[in-house]
């Protein structure tokens, strides 16, 4: 598996989750190198080099040295790697909670779609500097639909965002925004008018705790 670098080290840390519905959940971390979008504002740049090989026996060994039941699996895009993450997965326990971060443009694959316990899938909208047609597969985004355990995770930055979001027709009580902030500082100018989108259309509103608790400071 090819895993990002950070300091040199293959990115897999403990930490907690710090967006979606379990946020606040202790979880081991797995990032992985490689993605086909290029956001604008991507605060892990460096997920988009190639880092680290290791195998799956290898991540896995990582993984249960933490002794946690939960798995949050990242990027970059991690659904690039996914033959790589079944592999990993058959070596782990059955009854790990796991979660794949992902940017929605590659359908689950079939055991994938069967294992994985929570898809929080981001599609990226036209301020992330991407097409639409590179960002947004509608055939991908009905397979996470059909797995009934997606949660898809909005990046916004101003009302002019949700009329792309509502012709996605995805299920309303599924979706969350979120500000565009990397730091605690822009999170905390950004977010009430965040709150106020989600108020006007009945959405779950988004925080990034590990925003609020580490500020930009990667590997947590
Ligand atoms: S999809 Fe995610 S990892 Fe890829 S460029 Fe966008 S923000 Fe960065």
């Amino acid at each position: 598996m090819n895993i990002a670098r950070l300091k040199s080290e293959p990115e897999i840390f403990y930490s907690l989750q710090g967006e979606g519905p379990r946020t606040g959940t202790p979880a081991v971390f797995l990032r992985l190198a490689g993605c086909n979008l290029h956001c604008s504002w991507c605060d892990t740049r460096y997920s988009w080099l190639s880092g680290c090989e290791l195998s799956a026996a290898g991540v896995a060994d990582r993984v249960l040295s933490y002794d946690c039941s939960s798995l949050v699996i990242t990027g970059g895009e991690p659904l690039l790697q996914a033959a790589d993450i079944e592999q990993l997965l058959a070596l782990l326990p059955a009854d790990m909670h796991v979660e794949i971060e992902t940017n929605g443009t590659l359908p689950p694959t079939p055991a994938l779609a069967e294992r994985v316990n929570q898809w929080n899938v981001s599609p990226k909208l036209a301020h992330s500097g991407n097409s639409a047609e590179q960002a947004i597969c509608p055939s991908a985004l009905a397979a996470f639909v059909a797995t009934g355990r997606a949660w898809f995770k909005f990046v916004v930055s101003s009302e002019e965002d949700w009329p792309a979001i509502a012709a996605l027709n995805l299920p309303q009580q599924r979706i969350i925004l979120m500000p565009c902030a990397a730091t605690r500082a822009d999170l905390t100018a950004a977010r009430p008018a965040v709150a106020e989108l989600c108020l006007q259309h009945r959405v779950r509103l988004g925080d990034r705790l590990h925003v609020v608790l580490w500020d930009d400071e990667k590997g947590k």
